[in-house]
């Protein structure tokens, strides 16, 4: 999926997090393609880019590109069992694009902490363990099965089963040994032989370290051990206050928000470091379109041609793409207007072979 999954063990800070992220939540009538249930926050993706291409276009509306986060309850230790919420927590997380771990780094003796103490290595530790026993479980049901497949009569399905196996077999030692699927080095092929199983511990994770106010400005003992943990997993991190993020997104205006911010000594608050990251992890880039009526930002997968590119606005776009007229931001950034970037012969005509970068501001020709 477009979405980045909220996991956590209990009284971490997940509501917190998600309930100021969903303070102020996208207008649903831009963004017709997006799901509205109750654990479910679209949010818009902050992107300077955006704002200094409506600085110099000056359009009437502003449309920022959005991101999906899902609020997953119910992940406590024997999850992986089936117990408590378990096996529908898997079902959501089985679904999600990337995974945002909160651990809890504040010291709080009236917040029971549910193991006893603030204690983010061992935190980390239930939850990935919990999570290599799903896979571990959907694995070696796959193993089982592997016979039926590799005797297909069909060559493809049969291809991939031989592929699979080996990696299966690797699978289960990685997993039983509590580690991630994603720290086997796989190739393409490889992945695409058991993308089908959609094994959690093969997703993104960002962790998000949910700290004191106190420690907002300087790293805490316990950032410094999910840190370690992170970077051998190669994960990112970033730190949160979850209670002042909730006192931020309790402010009316923008004003407000960004004198409050540079009150407390931070330039970008916690919750936009966390949306950036989580959209970051979904492989996804930007294009923007620049219309006097309309600058907007647009989001589409890595590597998508034009067409397809042109498809996220419209179906009929990438039915009907006859081309594109393509700039860099960066042009239009340096050189300071329109004009000047077809001046300087910037200002490109692009066909259906065109591979669209993050960056470009595009104005599609179509048949209808
Ligand atoms: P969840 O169970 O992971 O969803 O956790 P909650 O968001 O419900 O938070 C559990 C408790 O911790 C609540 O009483 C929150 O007010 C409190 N809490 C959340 N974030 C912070 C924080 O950054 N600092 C402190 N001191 N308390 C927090």
């Amino acid at each position: 999926g477009m979405n980045c999954g909220i996991v956590g063990l209990p009284n971490v800070g997940k509501s917190t997090i998600f309930s100021a992220l969903t303070s102020a939540p996208a207008e649903a009538a831009n963004y017709p393609f997006c799901t509205i249930e109750p654990n479910v926050g679209i949010v818009h993706v902050p992107d300077e880019r955006l704002e200094k291409i409506a600085k110099i276009v000056g359009p009437e509306k502003v449309i920022p590109a959005v991101t999906e986060f899902v609020d997953i309850a119910g992940l406590v230790k024997g999850a992986s069992k089936g117990e408590g919420l378990g096996n529908q927590f898997l079902g959501h997380i089985r679904q999600v694009g990337a995974i945002c771990h909160v651990v809890r780094c504040f010291e709080d003796n009236d917040i029971v902490h549910v193991a006893g103490k603030v204690d983010p290595v061992s935190d980390i530790e239930v939850i990935n363990i919990e999570l290599a026993l799903a896979d571990l479980e959907s694995v070696t049901k796959r193993i089982q099965t592997l016979d039926k497949y590799l005797k297909s009569q069909d060559k493809k399905v049969q291809q991939k089963a031989l592929i699979s196996k080996p990696i299966l077999e690797r699978l289960v030692k990685t997993l039983e040994a509590g580690l991630p699927a994603r720290s086997l080095p796989l190739d393409a092929d490889e992945i695409d032989a058991i993308s089908d199983i959609h094994l959690i511990t093969m997703k993104k994770m960002l962790y998000v370290c949910n700290v004191d106010e106190a420690n907002l400005l300087e790293e805490n003992e316990h950032v410094k051990k999910v840190k370690e943990i992170a970077a051998k997993e190669g994960s990112q991190v970033i730190t949160i206050c979850g209670k002042i993020e909730s006192e931020i997104a309790a402010l009316e205006s923008k004003e407000e928000k960004e004198a409050f911010l540079k009150d407390i000594g931070i330039e970008e608050s916690g919750l936009s470091k966390m949306i950036r990251a989580g959209y970051n992890m979904l492989d996804m880039y930007t294009y923007f379109t620049a219309g006097v009526k309309e600058v907007r930002a647009w989001t589409f997968p890595k590597g998508a041609k034009a067409p397809q590119a042109a498809g996220v606005i419209h179906s009929d776009f990438e039915r009907g793409f006859i081309k594109a007229e393509v700039y860099h931001c960066n042009d239009l950034f340096a050189l300071g207007s329109e004009s000047k970037v077809k001046e300087a012969g910037k200002f490109r005509m692009e066909g259906k072979e065109y591979e669209v970068k993050d960056g470009d501001v595009i104005h599609f020709k179509f048949n209808v």
